[in-house]
C-alpha cells in the first residue's frame, strides 16, 4: 500500500486526532490519479479535521488533476463536500460562517476558497487576494489534506464553513462549496433579481442551480441558453420557462449570468440586455473569449459587467440555505449522478453523463440512504 509522507514537520505533537493516524485519499502527481495512504497532520490551532462523507467531482477537480501534468504537484483532490467534525485545534476557536463554534459531531460543508489571512486585503478584513483553493494544494506544502476526495481533510483557519441542515440528504449538500455558492456569488454581484427577466448561460449543475435560485428570489423569467438539447430539456424539467441554443436574437432581458464555464454565448446575451441591464460573468478556470462590445451603448445605457470576485462566508451561507429550502422540491435527482463508493474509487471517476451531471462519492455507508430518497 502507498503512503505519502508530508515533508513539512509536524508544527504541533502528534496525538490530538482521535482518528486513525492516516487516511485513504485520492491524489494526483504528474496528470495521474490514485488513491493512497496519507498520515493525518497534527492540527494547527483552528484547524478542522473534518471526516467526509460525500465529495463532488466538480470540473475544477479534473482541470486541477490536468494542472499536475508538469509533475510540480501532489495535491489530495476534490474541494466540494459534506462531511462531520471530528476535531478542532486547540488553541483557538474555530467558527462557521455565521458565527457558530465547531465542535465534533456537527455536520458542515465548506467554501471552495480559503483566505490566506495575511494579504493587505485579509488585514482589512475583505476578501482575500490570493485565496489558497481547497483540494489544490501540495501534498508537501504546510496544508497537505486539503482535499475532499479522501475519508479525512483538514480545513484551515479562516475557511468557510457552513452548519448543514439534518434534512438535506448528502449527495445534495455535498454540492454547496463549489456549484451552489458560486451561484450564490452570481447573484450577488447581480443585485436583486426580482421581477426581472433573467438569461443564464449554461445548462451544467450551475445553470440548474441558477434557474432555481431565480425562482426562489422572485424572477420574472429564466431563459436558458445551453448548445446542448438534452441539457435544454432537462432545464426546462428543472423550471426554467424557456431553453435556447446559442444565437443572435435573444429576447429583451434584464440580467445575464454567464455560468457556462466562458462558453462564448455572452456577447449575445449582452446585446439583448435592457438599458440598465447586468451582465455576470460566473467562475471559470481559464478560458479567454474575445468580445465586440459597443462601449457607447454601456454608458448609455447603463449597462453593467462584471464577475463575481472572492467567495465570502455569506455566499456559503446563502447556498446552504437555498438547499434547506430547495431539496424537497427540485428534481435534484437529475443533477447528481448515484454516488460511487469510496471502495470503488481508484482513480479519479470517470466524466459524468452528457447531460453533465455531477459525479459524487459516498465515503460512508449512510450515504444509502439519501441515495433511496432520491433515486427510489
Ligand atoms: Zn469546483
Ligand atoms: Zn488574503
Amino acid at each position: 500500500m502507498a503512503v505519502i509522507r508530508p515533508r513539512v514537520a509536524p508544527r504541533t505533537p502528534h496525538g490530538d486526532n482521535p482518528v486513525a493516524a492516516q487516511t485513504r485519499a485520492l491524489v494526483a502527481y504528474g496528470g495521474a490519479t490514485q488513491v493512497v495512504s496519507v498520515d493525518l497532520p497534527a492540527l494547527s490551532p483552528g484547524d478542522v479535521l473534518v471526516r467526509v462523507s460525500v465529495a463532488g467531482v466538480c470540473g475544477c477537480v479534473r482541470d486541477a488533476a490536468q494542472g499536475s501534468r508538469d509533475g510540480t504537484a501532489t495535491m489530495v483532490l476534490g474541494h466540494e463536500g459534506v462531511g462531520t467534525v471530528e476535531a478542532v485545534g486547540r488553541g483557538m476557536e474555530a467558527l462557521t460562517v455565521d458565527g457558530v463554534s465547531l465542535a465534533p459531531g456537527m455536520r458542515v460543508t465548506w467554501g471552495r476558497e480559503v483566505a490566506c489571512g495575511e494579504c493587505h486585503a485579509c488585514v482589512r478584513t475583505r476578501p482575500c487576494r490570493t485565496p489558497r483553493v481547497v483540494g489544490q494544494q501540495s501534498l508537501h506544502g504546510p496544508w497537505t489534506l486539503s482535499g475532499s476526495l479522501a475519508q479525512a481533510m483538514v480545513l484551515p483557519a479562516g475557511a468557510l464553513i457552513a452548519l448543514v441542515p439534518t434534512a438535506v440528504p448528502d449527495v445534495i449538500a455535498s454540492l454547496t462549496g463549489c456549484a451552489v455558492a458560486s451561484v450564490a456569488s452570481a447573484f450577488a454581484a447581480a443585485g436583486d433579481v426580482e421581477a426581472k427577466r433573467l438569461v443564464v448561460l449554461g445548462a451544467g449543475v450551475q445553470g440548474l442551480v441558477a434557474v432555481a435560485m431565480a425562482a426562489e428570489l422572485g424572477a420574472r423569467s429564466v431563459t436558458i441558453v445551453d448548445p446542448r438539447a438534452v441539457r435544454r430539456q432537462r432545464a426546462l424539467e428543472f423550471g426554467a420557462d424557456a431553453a435556447l441554443a446559442p444565437a443572435p436574437g435573444y429576447p429583451r432581458h434584464d440580467v445575464v449570468l454567464d455560468v457556462s464555464g466562458g462558453a462564448g454565448a455572452l456577447g449575445p446575451a449582452v446585446e439583448a440586455l435592457d438599458p440598465g441591464g447586468i451582465a455576470v460573468v460566473g467562475r471559470t478556470s481559464h478560458q479567454r473569449l474575445t468580445l465586440d462590445i459597443d462601449v457607447a451603448r454601456l454608458s448609455r445605457e447603463r449597462i453593467t459587467l462584471t464577475g463575481v470576485g472572492p467567495m465570502r462566508g455569506a455566499h456559503l451561507q446563502k447556498a446552504v440555505d437555498f438547499l434547506a429550502t430547495s431539496y424537497a422540491t427540485r428534481p435534484w435527482g437529475s443533477v447528481v449522478c448515484p454516488p460511487v463508493p469510496w471502495s470503488a474509487v481508484t482513480a479519479l471517476p470517470p466524466l459524468p453523463d452528457e447531460l453533465g451531471s455531477r459525479v459524487t462519492v459516498a465515503m460512508e455507508r449512510k450515504v444509502a440512504a439519501d441515495r433511496a430518497l432520491l433515486y427510489s
